[in-house]
């Protein structure tokens, strides 16, 4: 049995399914999809990132006696030619969103696949309410699985050690610059692994649910990019918090099982990675305009600019400022969530489809257990609230370096001073907030 072991998402040697799973002769490989490149801008921060993460994991894998098999080419080429060179079989882990879920049928017709849940810890099939249906509100998911009590235990994959390495060319390796990429410049924390970041942030975690809401402090835990890339698997990171037994661990414990329950949401609504969840007609703002301004940074908005500003130059965007930013296209704005969605996964580093789609329903109170149609975020008490000297908003503007802070939080009042060129806000707070509420009531009186 001549088996390729196809990393993707899971560039790690620790518990990873396919090193456990597999028999003996084995070829791992990595393809740089010339499918999904094509639609990346040259500066994505993510290729450099992932990039830098595959020569990591060959590295690691020569460690181990085996190695990685590079390749910058569609995944139906590479496994049409692996056919011809006699390999029986793929070994990889599943992926649910569209995209991934079409290319795998599509290798399946070529070499037959064998799939494991290796990026989430949850097989999302398995676990259905009493009148097996599928759960649509998180809390009672979440209660389900007897996480509280603690009777909730999770193997990790203990490495195979009879694998062999088959005889094969494993000396390609692309540049970024010959795959049309230009190495960027990433924030220092992706450079640390994910152990390290995990060390740091327990020193920190009983601070996490007080803190975590406040954008200025360095309160949480900054593994979402290492999760996304399966550095780390969810189980490592569940067992590495379950085993200190803390309340503090346990309320950031919940937060990993959002991830869990974005990806369970998908997998049992399809439909949902492109359209409401719930069935919703709304007709949304259509201009332009107001959308490019959001996406800019230039909504006259100083938090909603601030935030944007910081994600177009870091690939970075804390989770209170994506639930203020979000809340303020959808309901202030009124555009579509799916233009909101799509401008994300485009500049996130952690991008990840079931929760980027997931987030975005919630905010816009489209989806699973989302916000109520009239939770409108007013962005200026969230930025007094959150960041009250506006610790976070001078980071990005330093030309405000010496403006009173509380000229930030609220209405056009940057106008007042004289020395600061800053817009006129593109729409009225409270105005706005009413007009998404008549909307959203005109939308469910149609249902
Ligand atoms: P921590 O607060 O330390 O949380 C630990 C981990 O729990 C995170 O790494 C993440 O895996 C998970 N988590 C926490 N909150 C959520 C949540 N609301 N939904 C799902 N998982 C969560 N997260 C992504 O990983 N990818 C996305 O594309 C993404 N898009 C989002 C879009 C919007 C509009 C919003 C409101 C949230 C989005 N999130 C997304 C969730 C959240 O903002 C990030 O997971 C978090 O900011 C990452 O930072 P951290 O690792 O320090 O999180």
């Amino acid at each position: 049995m001549r088996q390729v072991l196809w990393f993707r998402r899971d560039l790690r040697v620790e518990d990873s399914a396919l090193l456990a799973n597999a028999s003996k002769n084995v070829l791992p490989i990595f393809i740089f999809d010339k499918n999904i490149l094509k639609k990346l801008d040259k500066n994505d921060k993510r290729v450099t990132f992932i990039y830098k993460s595959v020569l990591e994991l060959k590295k690691k894998l020569q460690g181990l006696n085996l190695d990685l098999a590079i390749f910058f080419d569609e995944p139906k080429n590479v496994f049409t030619n692996l056919k011809k060179d006699g390999f029986d079989e793929v070994l990889c882990s599943v992926d649910f969103d569209s995209y991934a879920k079409n290319r795998d049928e599509e290798i399946e017709s070529i070499l037959p696949i064998k799939r494991f849940i290796d990026s989430f810890i949850l097989n999302p099939n398995s676990h259905l309410k009493k009148d097996n249906t599928p759960y649509k509100v998180f809390t009672p998911f979440y209660k389900s699985l007897n996480i509280i009590t603690q009777s909730y235990n999770i193997e990790e994959y203990s490495f195979n050690k009879n694998l062999e390495k088959i005889e094969f060319d494993y000396s390609f390796i692309p540049t970024l610059e010959q795959m049309g990429f230009e190495s960027q410049e990433l924030p220092e924390f992706l450079s640390k692994d994910a152990i390290e970041l995990l060390e740091e942030f327990r020193a920190k975690v009983n601070k996490y649910q007080e803190e975590r809401d406040f954008f200025y402090i360095d309160a949480s835990s900054k593994i979402s990019v290492h999760l996304r890339f399966g550095l780390i698997s969810p189980k490592q990171v569940f067992n590495y918090f379950k085993s200190f037994g803390s309340a503090d661990c346990e309320f950031f414990i919940r937060e990993i099982f959002w991830r869990e329950f974005y990806n369970y949401i998908l997998f049992h609504f399809p439909h949902s990675e492109f359209d409401n969840l719930n069935k919703l007609e709304i007709k949304w703002n259509e201009n332009e305009e107001d959308f490019i301004k959001w996406c800019e940074g230039k909504t006259g908005v100083p938090i909603i600019d601030a935030a944007m500003i910081h994600l177009n130059n870091t690939g970075l965007m804390h989770n209170r400022l994506r639930m203020v930013v979000a809340s303020f296209l959808t309901k202030n704005l009124f555009v579509d969530w799916k233009k909101g969605e799509e401008y994300f996964a485009k500049k996130l580093l952690d991008y990840e489809a079931s929760s980027n789609v997931g987030s975005w329903q919630w905010s816009s109170s489209t989806g699973a257990d989302a916000a109520p149609y009239f939770r409108v975020f007013n962005p200026y008490t969230q930025s007094q609230k959150f960041d009250k000297d506006g610790i976070f908003i001078k980071s990005v503007f330093k030309e405000f370096e010496n403006i009173e802070p509380k000229l930030f939080h609220i209405e056009n009042a940057l106008q007042s001073n004289l020395f600061v060129e800053y817009p006129k806000a593109i729409v009225d707070i409270k105005l706005s907030r009413q007009r998404a509420i008549d909307k959203f009531k005109e939308a469910k009186n149609e249902q």
